[in-house]
C-alpha cells in the first residue's frame, strides 16, 4: 500500500527529498509540507502539495504515515519527539541532534512508541565510500591500518544558518557527521580515543576547518578532515594497508590501487641512493617491477536505496540500515571531538 509522507522544512534538502521520492520511490507519496517561510509556502502550493499551517497539523493528520524533518539542526529534537509521540514513522536529516543526550531522549520515545526512527545518513550510499568498502573487504591489499577521509573546499565562511552556533552550525555538524558515520559503519571496533582540532577561520561562532584523529580498539586509526579554506586538496580517500596503498581522488572516483607484485621481495642494487635531497636508504625508490597498479572496482549505488530500505522496514521485509543506535555512536564521537578541542588534547573513550 502507498504510504503518505509530509516534509517539515522544504528548503534545499527538503526539496531534494520531495524530488527524489516523487521520481524514484513509487511506494511513498508526498502529501504536503510545512515551512515557516512564506515564499516556501507558495512553493509548496505551486508543486500541488498541501501546505500545512503548522507541524501539529501534520502530526494530527491520520493520513500521514511518515514525517521527514529537514529543518535547521537545532529544531530536530523537538520535531522528532513530537512526531514519534504522534505515532509517525520519523526520518530526520543529519545531524540528528546536537549531541548524544538529546538523541538518547529521542531513542527512548521511539522505543516507547514503537515507531520507526531513522536518520538520513545518505552518504553511506556514496560511490567513493562504497569503493573503499569494496577494496577493504576484498582483501586485495591486505588489512587497512590507517584511513584518511577528507572533504576539502575553499568556499570560506559557512553560509546562512550554518554560520550560527544557535542553529547547530559549523563543519563538524555539517560534514563531520557524514565522515564519522561512514567510518563507524566501515570499521567494526570501538572508538578508544578522539583528538580534534576544530578551527574557526571565518567566524567566532562555528568551526569551519577541522581535523580529527580517531583511534579504534582493533588498531586501525583514521583521520577525518573537513575544511572550507583548503586550496590544494588531498585525495578524498587515502588508505594505507599492509600490502599496498589505495586512493579515491574525489567524488568522480578516479584513483588507484598500488600494491606489491608477486611475493613483494626485492633486492636493492645499492644500499644508499643519492637523491637531490642527499643520501638515503629508507627512502630509496622501489624498482617499478616490484609493484603493480590495479584499477578501483566499479560499484553501483543510489541514494534512493535509503528510502527503499525504509519502505521495506515498514512492510516488515527488512532490517533498518541506518539505526538510531549507530547514530548515537556518531553523536558520542562528535561530543568527544568538541570536548577534545576545548581541552586541546586527545580524550580517551569507549564508544
Ligand atoms: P535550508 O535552509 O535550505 O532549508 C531549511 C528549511 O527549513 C527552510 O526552508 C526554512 O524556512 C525551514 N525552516 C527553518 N526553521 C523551521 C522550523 N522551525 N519549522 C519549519 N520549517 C523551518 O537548509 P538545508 O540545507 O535544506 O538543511 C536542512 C537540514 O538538512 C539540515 O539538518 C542539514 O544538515 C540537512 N542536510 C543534509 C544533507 C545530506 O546530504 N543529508 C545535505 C544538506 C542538508
Amino acid at each position: 500500500m502507498i504510504k503518505k509522507a509530509a516534509i517539515i522544512g522544504l528548503g534545499g534538502m527538503g526539496g531534494w527529498h520531495y524530488e527524489m521520492i516523487t521520481a524514484q520511490i513509487n511506494e511513498i507519496e508526498i502529501k504536503g509540507a510545512y515551512d515557516i517561510r512564506e515564499e516556501v509556502v507558495e512553493n509548496i502550493k505551486s508543486k500541488g502539495l498541501y501546505a500545512y499551517s503548522d507541524a501539529d497539523e501534520i502530526f494530527s493528520d491520520t493520513e500521514i504515515d511518515i514525517v521527514i524533518i529537514a529543518t535547521p539542526n537545532d529544531s530536530h529534537k523537538d520535531y522528532i519527539i513530537r512526531s514519534l509521540k504522534a505515532g509517525k514513522a520519523t526520518i530526520c536529516e543529519k545531524p540528528v541532534t546536537l549531541g548524544s543526550e538529546e538523541l538518547i531522549e529521542c531513542i527512548k520515545v521511539s522505543k516507547d512508541t514503537g515507531c520507526l526512527f531513522s536518520v538520513h545518513q545518505n552518504r553511506r550510499w556514496d560511490r567513493d565510500f562504497n569503493i573503499v568498502k569494496s577494496v577493504i573487504s576484498s582483501d586485495v591489499v591486505g588489512y587497512p591500518y590507517f584511513i584518511e577521509s577528507k572533504v576539502q573546499g575553499s568556499r570560506g565562511s559557512m553560509h546562512g544558518w550554518r554560520g550560527h552556533k544557535l542553529n547547530g552550525g559549523g563543519m563538524l555538524y555539517d560534514w563531520g557527521v557524514h565522515l564519522i558515520d561512514q567510518l563507524l559503519y566501515l570499521i567494526d571496533s570501538p572508538v578508544i580515543s578522539v583528538d580534534a582540532h576544530l578551527v574557526k577561520i571565518f567566524s567566532d561562532e562555528v568551526d569551519d576547518n577541522d581535523k580529527i584523529f580517531i583511534r579504534f580498539e582493533n588498531g586501525l586509526d583514521a583521520i577525518v578532515e573537513f575544511s572550507t579554506n583548503c586550496f590544494i586538496n588531498h585525495p578524498r580517500w587515502h588508505v594505507s594497508c599492509s600490502n599496498g596503498t589505495f586512493t579515491v581522488d574525489d567524488w568522480d572516483c578516479g584513483g588507484k590501487i598500488a600494491k606489491l607484485s608477486g611475493d613483494g621481495a626485492m633486492t636493492w642494487d645499492n644500499d644508499i641512493v643519492y637523491t637531490s635531497a642527499g643520501p638515503t636508504r629508507t627512502m630509496a625508490k622501489r624498482p617499478p617491477e616490484t609493484t603493480v597498479q590495479l584499477p578501483l572496482p566499479k560499484v553501483t549505488v543510489d541514494w534512493g536505496d535509503y528510502y527503499q530500505n525504509i519502505v521495506a522496514v515498514l512492510d516488515g521485509n527488512a532490517e533498518l540500515i541506518v539505526k538510531p543506535e549507530e547514530c548515537l555512536r556518531v553523536m558520542q564521537v562528535i561530543d568527544a571531538a568538541f570536548l577534545s578541542d576545548e581541552k586541546r588534547s586527545g580524550v580517551s573513550c569507549n564508544i
